[in-house]
């Protein structure tokens, strides 16, 4: 059977770090799952979501071994420009991925470079997934962070492609606004048929959304189980210090809220 997404065997080292940040992981990933990448800061995760991309070891030349296949094809066969085409990722640090003044411009940016000729009709496409077609005329600066977050979002699907990563949808966003891009996640699951990776810390999206959970521990996979049977481990998730939703709730019904941290992150 070939999975859309495997990582065989992965260890990773960046160029000048002292040891491998990734052990000898091992994952697959099927076609329309939607996944939820957990572990504290510092495990991993957004180093292996850029395997599959290929950043890594494209980029970052440091120490790989290993193989990841992308629909059936090494990561290190493809053009890292190829690879965008089937894996969209909306890192971090959103904002460095707007390149354009303005929202359509910068939606059509990146089919516009792959020379696609339905650049306009494919960005207003991607525009009116996110709900962002009223704002296609606006200038970035007048947009909230919120809306910047779904414009890297729309620049990414602009290229259609079959694999979504966004590393922590909702970390600038309040709660209203949180649930409107995790409904955009669905619907492209759903809908569209894209596969969905999401590193998060808010486990209540996680249960509401994923379908599995992967949690990582020091580089190497610490469980990869379907999403109810992940939110039960909850003394191993205590201990990465992520909180289960029923550990949040059950805080807040007891007024316990305040002996939980105030931020939900996982630390080390
Ligand atoms: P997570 O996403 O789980 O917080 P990361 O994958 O971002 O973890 O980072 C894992 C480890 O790799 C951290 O110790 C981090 O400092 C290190 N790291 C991340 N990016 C780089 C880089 N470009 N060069 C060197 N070390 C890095």
């Amino acid at each position: 059977m070939t999975h859309q997404i495997e990582i065989k065997d992965v260890t990773f080292q960046y160029p000048g770090a002292e040891e491998p940040v990734l052990h000898n992981v091992n994952l697959t990933i099927e076609e329309g799952d939607f996944v939820a990448v957990l572990g504290g800061n510092g495990s991993g995760k957004s180093t292996m979501c850029k395997l599959l991309n290929g950043l890594i070891p494209h980029y970052y030349v440091g120490d790989f071994s290993g193989e990841v296949l992308v629909d059936g094809l090494k990561t290190t066969d493809y053009k890292v420009a190829d690879l965008s085409r089937h894996v969209g990722y909306v890192y971090q640090d959103f904002e460095n991925q707007i390149v354009s003044p303005r929202v359509l411009e910068d939606a059509c940016f990146a089919p516009l470079h792959y020379g696609l000729a339905d650049y306009r009709e494919r960005a207003l496409h991607a525009l009116d997934i996110v709900g962002l077609t009223d704002l296609q005329d606006s200038f970035i600066w007048q947009l909230s962070g919120g809306q910047k977050h779904l414009l890297a979002l729309a620049s990414i699907l602009s290229l259609n492609p079959d694999i979504i990563i966004i590393d922590e949808p909702v970390a600038q966003l309040d709660p209203r606004h949180a649930k409107d891009i995790y409904d955009i996640l669905a619907e492209l699951n759903q809908v569209h048929g894209k596969t969905i990776i999401v590193i998060e810390h808010h486990t209540e999206f996680v249960a509401s959304y994923a379908k599995k959970v992967v949690l990582l521990e020091k580089g190497t996979v610490h469980f990869d189980l379907p999403v109810e049977e992940a939110l039960n481990q909850v003394e191993t998730l205590l201990k990465h210090q992520i909180y289960p939703p029923q550990v949040t709730q059950a805080a807040n019904l007891t007024g316990m809220q305040d002996t939980l941290p105030v931020t939900l992150d996982g630390c080390d």
